[in-house]
C-alpha cells in the first residue's frame, strides 16, 4: 500500500490542528482534511488557566499575546436571585505572567490561528473536504476516502489516521465505540449580544456562571468587539416546561428569571440567531486501534460547565502528536504505544467529570465542602483550572460526603491492549 503521508488527520479544530502542528514541527508528512472552510463558526469560547501549557508547547503564546482576544483573569458565580460572588482571580493562586491569565476567544479566529500555525510547520490542509470512509486492510486503518465540495473523491494513505472530528466522533460512532454518559444529558441554547453591560479593567473578560433553578446555568462570556456569548444549559424537561419549544422563547424565559443576566443583557442587542445542542457528554470505549487514534471531543466530550473542552482538545493533540512522533521514529505505531496517552486523557476527563457530577447534584455546593474541609478549596480551584493529571483522591473522599460521585468509566485503552488483557 502506498503511504503518501505519515499521518492523516480528520478535522482541523483545536485537537486536529495541534496534533498536526506537533508532527509538522518534526518534519513529518501530515495531511489535515477539514470539512469546512476556515474561519468557520464554533461554540466554546472560554479558555481555562491550564490551557497555557499546551499553547506554550505549540509555540502559540506570542500569537495569543498579540491577538485581539479578551483577556480573562477570573470567574464568578451568580445565584438565581442575582447575588454575585466575588470574582475568583487566577493570580491569587497561579503565576501572573503565565497560567493566571487566559483568554476568551472567538473560535472562528482562534481555530484559524491554530490551523495556520500547523500550515506554517509544513502541514498540508485540504478544506471543504469531508472524510466519508476509513480505508482498512486486515482490520488496520490505512487511510481515508474523502470528497471535496466539487464532488471529487480522493483516497489518501498514511501510517496512522487521527480522528479529530469533534463531537461528531466519526470513527468511534462508525465502530460502535461511542457511549453516552449515564447522567450528563443536558440541552444548551445560546446566542450573542452586542453592547450589553460588562465589567471594567481586569473584570472585563470575566466568565460568569449564573445559576438557574433545578441545577441549570447560564454562561456569560465577554468577547472582543463588544460581543458577549450567552447561553443556558439545563435538563430538556426543565427548559421546555409548559410546552415551550422554540429556542428563542426558552432562552428569553430563562433570561427573564435571572436578575443578573437580565440586567447585563438589558443594554445589548441580540444578534437574533439561536443555537441548540442536546445530550452531550459522550465517551469512546477505546482511544486507538491498529492505524487509528482518537483526539479531542472525538475521544471524549464532557458537559461544558467548566469550560474544559478546548484545553483537553489541545492537550490531547499535543500528547497524541508526541506519541505518534515517537512511534514514527521507532517504526512502531501499534495501538499499545498509545496506552499512556489514552490513560492521561481519561484521567483528566474523569477528574473533571467528578466535579461536573457534583455540580449537578441538587443538594451539593462547593461552599459546603470548603466550610468543612478548608484545604479542599485549593484542590477544587486546581481541578477547575484544568490541572487535571493529579491525584485528587482526598478531594473525592471529601466531596462524596456531600454528593455521590460517579464510578470511573473503564474506557480509553487502545483496542489491542484490551484484547490482550481479556
Ligand atoms: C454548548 C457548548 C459550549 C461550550 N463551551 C466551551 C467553553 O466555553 N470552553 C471550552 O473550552 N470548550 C467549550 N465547549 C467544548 C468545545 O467546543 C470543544 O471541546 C472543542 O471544540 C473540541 O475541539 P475538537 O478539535 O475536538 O473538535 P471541533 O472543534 O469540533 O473540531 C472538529 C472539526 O472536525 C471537522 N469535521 C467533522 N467531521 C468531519 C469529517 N467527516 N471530515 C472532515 N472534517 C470533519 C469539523 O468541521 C470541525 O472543524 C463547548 C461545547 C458546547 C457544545
Amino acid at each position: 500500500m502506498k503511504e503518501t503521508y505519515d499521518a492523516i488527520i480528520i478535522g482541523g479544530g483545536p485537537a486536529g490542528a495541534s496534533t498536526a502542528s506537533i508532527l509538522g514541527e518534526s518534519g513529518h508528512r501530515v495531511l489535515v482534511l477539514e470539512r469546512e472552510k476556515f474561519p468557520r463558526y464554533h461554540v466554546g469560547e472560554s479558555l481555562i488557566p491550564f490551557t497555557f501549557g499546551p499553547l506554550e508547547r505549540l509555540g502559540m503564546i506570542p500569537k495569543m499575546r498579540s491577538s485581539c482576544f479578551t483577556k480573562k483573569y477570573s470567574v464568578s458565580f451568580v445565584q438565581p436571585d442575582g447575588h454575585r460572588s466575588q470574582p475568583f482571580y487566577f493570580f491569587n493562586r497561579y503565576d501572573r505572567e503565565t497560567v493566571a491569565q487566559t483568554w476568551q476567544v472567538t473560535r472562528a479566529d482562534f481555530d484559524l490561528m491554530l490551523l495556520d500555525h500547523a500550515r506554517e510547520r509544513g502541514v498540508e490542509v485540504r478544506e471543504e473536504t469531508s472524510v466519508q470512509t476509513l480505508l482498512t486492510e486486515d482490520g488496520r486503518v490505512v487511510g481515508v476516502e474523502s470528497v471535496d465540495k466539487a464532488g471529487n473523491v480522493s483516497r489518501d494513505y498514511a501510517r496512522i489516521t487521527v480522528d479529530a472530528t469533534g463531537k461528531e466522533a466519526f470513527a468511534s460512532k462508525q465502530r460502535g465505540w461511542r457511549v453516552n454518559d449515564p447522567y450528563l444529558n443536558k440541552i444548551a441554547i445560546w446566542t450573542y449580544y452586542k453592547g450589553s453591560k460588562r465589567g471594567e479593567g481586569i473584570d472585563e473578560g470575566a466568565t460568569t456562571v449564573a445559576f438557574v433553578p433545578e441545577k441549570g446555568w447560564f454562561w456569560h462570556i465577554p468577547l472582543q468587539n463588544d460581543m458577549v456569548s450567552v447561553g443556558v444549559v439545563a435538563e430538556g424537561k426543565y427548559l421546555t416546561r409548559g410546552g415551550v419549544k422554540e429556542p428563542r422563547a426558552m432562552f428569553e424565559r430563562e433570561v427573564g428569571e435571572n436578575l443578573w443576566i437580565k440586567d447585563r443583557l438589558s443594554t445589548g442587542e441580540c444578534t437574533g440567531e439561536f443555537w441548540v445542542t442536546s445530550e452531550y457528554s459522550r465517551h469512546s470505549r477505546y482511544c486507538a486501534s491498529p492505524g487509528l487514534l482518537l483526539v479531542g471531543d472525538a475521544f471524549a466530550f464532557l458537559d461544558p460547565v467548566f469550560s474544559s473542552g478546548v484545553m483537553l482538545a489541545l492537550k490531547s493533540g499535543v500528547l497524541a502528536g508526541d506519541a505518534i512522533h515517537e512511534g514514527l521514529l521507532a517504526g512502531d505505531l501499534s495501538p499499545a504505544r498509545f496506552a499512556s496517552y489514552g490513560a492521561q486523557i481519561r484521567e483528566g476527563v474523569e477528574n473533571m467529570r467528578k466535579l461536573v457530577y457534583a455540580f449537578y447534584n441538587v443538594n451539593f455546593s462547593f461552599k459546603d465542602v470548603v466550610m468543612r474541609y478548608p484545604e479542599a478549596g485549593d484542590l477544587i480551584t486546581d481541578c477547575l483550572s484544568g490541572d487535571l493529571n493529579r491525584d485528587y483522591s482526598k478531594l473525592w473522599n471529601w466531596i462524596s460526603e456531600f454528593a455521590p460521585l460517579p464510578e470511573t468509566l473503564p474506557y480509553g485503552l487502545p483496542l489491542e491492549e484490551v484484547a490482550a488483557a481479556s
